[in-house]
């Protein structure tokens, strides 16, 4: 691999971004490691510190925006922050890997303008809103009022979908993955 690489998932809260991201993960463990991100927002169900997120206070979060610690970070729900560390980004390239990240719109188009052709964009679609919707209530993580919130912010991202490399529309989860392994394989090989 020649240069430092960056793949960028990116898609409305409960379009599958997650799923596709760890079928990456275990397809390729040698070629491509998951950059942990900060954040600000409580450990939901089984999520572990230093695996799933790097779980924060909102002190701590600003004190690292004041130290410059950030590729990016963003405000992706008001209160709550989430944020890509330099150091974990540096850490991957440093073992030859490149670095996925499971990210939202804002922040993945960030990443894009920052690094060009060395970073792949993704968006991954959801089949359709009512779908979305569905699929947070079946995941059972978040109150009424989160999946608004949630499925309001995927009605906005929903129109930037052009703006990526290639975009994913996640209705039959197997093919997702295919296709997901497809576009990754191709943007590691140059
Ligand atoms: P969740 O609370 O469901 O884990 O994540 C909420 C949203 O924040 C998701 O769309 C997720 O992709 C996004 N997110 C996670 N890490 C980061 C990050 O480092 N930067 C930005 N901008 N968004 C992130």
């Amino acid at each position: 691999m020649s240069a430092n690489k960056l793949i960028i998932f990116s898609a409305p809260s409960g379009s599958g971004k997650t799923t596709i991201v760890r079928h990456l993960l275990k397809t390729y463990p040698n070629q491509i490691e998951f950059s942990i991100s900060a954040t600000s927002r409580p450990r939901r169900g089984v999520e572990e510190n230093g695996k799933d997120y790097f779980y924060l206070t909102s002190e701590e979060f600003k004190q690292k925006v004041l130290n410059h610690e950030f590729l990016e970070w963003e405000e992706v729900y008001a209160g709550t922050h989430y944020g890509t560390l330099k150091s974990e980004v540096q850490k991957i390239w440093n073992k030859g890997k490149a670095v996925i990240f499971d990210i939202d719109v804002e922040g993945g188009l960030n990443l894009k303008n920052q690094f060009k052709e060395d970073a792949l964009a993704v968006f991954v679609m959801p089949p359709s809103i009512k779908i979305l919707e569905e699929r947070l209530r079946l995941r059972q993580t978040d109150s009424p009022e989160s999946i608004a919130r949630r499925v309001a912010k995927a009605e906005k991202e929903l129109k930037t979908a052009e703006l990526f490399d290639v975009f994913i529309i996640n209705e039959v989860l197997e093919e997702a993955c295919s296709k997901a392994e497809e576009v990754v394989q191709n943007f590691l090989k140059h």
